[in-house]
Parts: C-alpha cells; sequence; structure tokens
C-alpha cells in the first residue's frame, strides 16, 4: 500500500498589511501563566521604529538575533541556557526578521523543551517533544522558513535541520509592510530562493498535484514581479509574500533540487549564504534547468543585479571534496532532481566541474 506524507502544518495564519499591529491580541491567549514572551528579533531592527511596537507585558524581553551568519547550534545553544538562566521557563518565542531570524527562533522553541544541544536533532523526525509556543513574522519574503517544517542550523560536522512535525510555527503574522526597507539586492537574492524552490519542485520527479498547484502560482508572481514590474511599489510586497508562503507549501510535499544540493556545499565551507548561494549556483545549471535558468538569467538582467563569480577559485582539493561531501549527502534533493538513478547521473567528477566554474 502506498504511503503518503501525512504533514504538520502551522497552526494559525493571519496576513495582510498592518496585521502586525494584532501581535497583542493574537498573543493574549497564550500568555498562560508569568513565563514572560520573548520577541526574537532581526539585529538589522535594532533602533528602528518596528521596536515600538512589539507588544511588551509582564516579564517580556525583547533579545536582537544576530544574523550576520546564518544559524549555528552554538548560537541556538547559548540563547536557550542564557533564556533558562534567566527565565527559568518561557511562555513563547515570537521571531520578527528574515529566514535565519525564523529559524533561529524556531530552534529555541524547540530547544527550551528538549535536552542536550540542537546539533543533536539535526536531520528528521529526531525531536521528542513539542516545544513553548511560537510564532514567525517574516521581515524578508522568499524562504518559505515561515511555513516549513525544518530550521536550517549549520552544526559542528554538518549543515541541516532539524525537521519534524514539532517544528512548524503555530503562528504566523504575514504582513507585507514588513519588508519595506529591504536592500534591493537583499530582497531579490531572498525573492530568489522562491523562484528556485518553484523550479526545483515543479522540475522535479516528486511533482504531485499538490505541489504543483502552489508551485505554480508562486512562479506565476515571480515572474510577474521579477520580468514585468518597472518599479518596486507595495503590490510587489504584498504579493511576494504570497509567493513566499505558496513555495513553502509546494515543497512541503515535494523537494528542493540541484541548485539547493550544491549551495548547501558552498555554504558549509565558505558560510556563502542561501540566497546568494542559490543564485551563483543557479547561474550554471542550464543543463539541469534549460528554462528556469533562461529567465533566471532574464531577472538578473531586468533587475540589475550582479551575482558573484569566481568564489572557488583557489581552493584546495580538500576543500573541493568537502563541498562535494555535503552536496551528495543531500540525497532527497539529488533523487528529486534526477529520479531514482542519480548517483549515476551525478558523479564526483561532473560535481567538482560544477564547483570550479562557480
Ligand atoms: P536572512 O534572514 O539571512 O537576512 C539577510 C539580511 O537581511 C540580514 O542582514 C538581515 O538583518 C536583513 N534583513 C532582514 N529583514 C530586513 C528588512 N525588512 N529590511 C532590511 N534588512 C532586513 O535572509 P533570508 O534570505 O530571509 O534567509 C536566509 C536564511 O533562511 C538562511 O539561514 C537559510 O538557511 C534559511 N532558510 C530556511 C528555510 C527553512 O525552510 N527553514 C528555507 C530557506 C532558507
Ligand atoms: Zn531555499
Amino acid at each position: 500500500m502506498a504511503q503518503f506524507r501525512n504533514f504538520k502544518m502551522v497552526d494559525y495564519v493571519v496576513y495582510g498589511r498592518g496585521s502586525f499591529n494584532q501581535l497583542d491580541e493574537i498573543l493574549a491567549p497564550h500568555r498562560k501563566n508569568e513565563a514572560p514572551m520573548i520577541f526574537l528579533i532581526d539585529h538589522f531592527f535594532e533602533g528602528k521604529p518596528l521596536l515600538n511596537r512589539v507588544p511588551l507585558r509582564g516579564k517580556d524581553k525583547i533579545v536582537f538575533a544576530d544574523v550576520t551568519f546564518e544559524p549555528k547550534t552554538k548560537q541556538v545553544d547559548a540563547l536557550v541556557q542564557q533564556l533558562k538562566d534567566e527565565f527559568g521557563m518561557i511562555g513563547g518565542v515570537i521571531g520578527i526578521g528574515g529566514g535565519s531570524a525564523m529559524d533561529m527562533s524556531k530552534a529555541v522553541s524547540l530547544m527550551m523543551t528538549n535536552p542536550g544541544s540542537s546539533a543533536d536533532y539535526q536531520g528528521w523526525d529526531l525531536v521528542k517533544n513539542p516545544g513553548v509556543y511560537k510564532a514567525g513574522i517574516p521581515t524578508l519574503s522568499g524562504t518559505g522558513a515561515e511555513v516549513s517544517r525544518t530550521t536550517v542550523l549549520t552544526g559542528p560536522t554538518r549543515k541541516l535541520g532539524m525537521n519534524s512535525d514539532f517544528t512548524p510555527f503555530d503562528q504566523i503574522v504575514l504582513d507585507p509592510e514588513l519588508p519595506k526597507n529591504a536592500p534591493v539586492n537583499q530582497r531579490f537574492y531572498t525573492g530568489m530562493d522562491c523562484y528556485i524552490h518553484c523550479i526545483e519542485s515543479l522540475q522535479g520527479t516528486y511533482l504531485n498535484e499538490f505541489s504543483k498547484s502552489y508551485g505554480e502560482k508562486a512562479l506565476q508572481i515571480c515572474q510577474h514581479i521579477f520580468l514585468e514590474k518597472d518599479i518596486w511599489d507595495d503590490d510587489c510586497d504584498n504579493k511576494l509574500m504570497m509567493a513566499s508562503y505558496a513555495g513553502g507549501m509546494s515543497i512541503a510535499y515535494s523537494q528542493v533540487g540541484v541548485a539547493h544540493a550544491v549551495s548547501y556545499g558552498l555554504s558549509y565551507l565558505l558560510g556563502t549564504k542561501h540566497g546568494i548561494g542559490n543564485c551563483i549556483v543557479m547561474n550554471h545549471l542550464h543543463e539541469y534547468y534549460p528554462e528556469g535558468v533562461d529567465e533566471f538569467k532574464r531577472m538578473v538582467d531586468k533587475n540589475k543585479i550582479e551575482i558573484p563569480v569566481g568564489i572557488c577559485k583557489g581552493l584546495t582539493d580538500e576543500q573541493f571534496d568537502i563541498m562535494i561531501n555535503v552536496s551528495l549527502g543531500m540525497k532527497p534533493l539529488w533523487e528529486n532532481a534526477l529520479g531514482p538513478d542519480w548517483e549515476k547521473i551525478i558523479t564526483r567528477e561532473k560535481l567538482r566541474a560544477l564547483y570550479e566554474k562557480l
């Protein structure tokens, strides 16, 4: 008998410009005792007016998330220890920021109630206990981290998510006013994460109608925003936030593919950030996604973005091997991209040649 994935989704979703203002009301029923709500906020917002709108009550606290680098297991563990030392237990974590702050807040919520280090839970379905209440409020659109069942962390031996049914947020607040002041380049890179999710999902062997329905819509929005619009306006933010959501839903029931598998190697070895890393790789994937890559290049040109080149220049054989190992370790991604015989198609030599081009 076929086995279909029965996956857990986000419990509550609110969407709308200014919906951030409903946060106090949304959190009220979850304030069960004295335990404080922790607002884990992207450090970009330090000193910004958004802070005055955070509905602090009782012992609630704002903690800034340093997202200079992508989240690390060590960073999550330290934050959890700090919160345990200060409060014993907390009532919930409210993550506000880009994909990095989303992931950090999901991980902190889980680690408040699960023993050991977050590195112990990198993998699939290793998390034992539900975390504390967690809400996610994205301020960049594209990663889909607001809907996913994972939180991507760089640990001592790997970059891998804590994938589990306990990982999705209890609540998300989708307020398209929040990304308003994001820098053009950042908005593009994170937006392209969504575009690439769509191409990888729609061209993958895991595709089904569930994924296709969401993926096609998200793709259409990305095409509209990045190819047809001449100026960035509020409507772009309104739409891209829903594309991110739909793109995330699309991969929830399928998988990402070659661009992500290769880009994980870059970020593990060189610390290349997710959005830009995917773009660097996508630029060279014509063999795998011919139409998607042509269209991606048109988007890059139209939006006048420079994609870095030559980032693997001068690396040693050992370093190439590290990236190849990380990449080939992403088995479901390759299987989705190339089918069950993927190991015959993407050899170490082929992957090395691809990394050398980047
Ligand atoms: P990010 O969260 O790393 O943030 C990028 C930069 O933008 C940071 O400097 C941040 O301070 C800044 N920033 C955030 N919001 C801003 C705003 N409104 N205005 C101005 N600056 C702002 O970038 P991202 O692309 O959103 O997320 C990438 C991360 O998401 C990676 O760590 C990646 O691993 C993770 N990710 C997770 C999933 C998942 O399913 N969990 C999926 C894809 C990516
Ligand atoms: Zn991605």
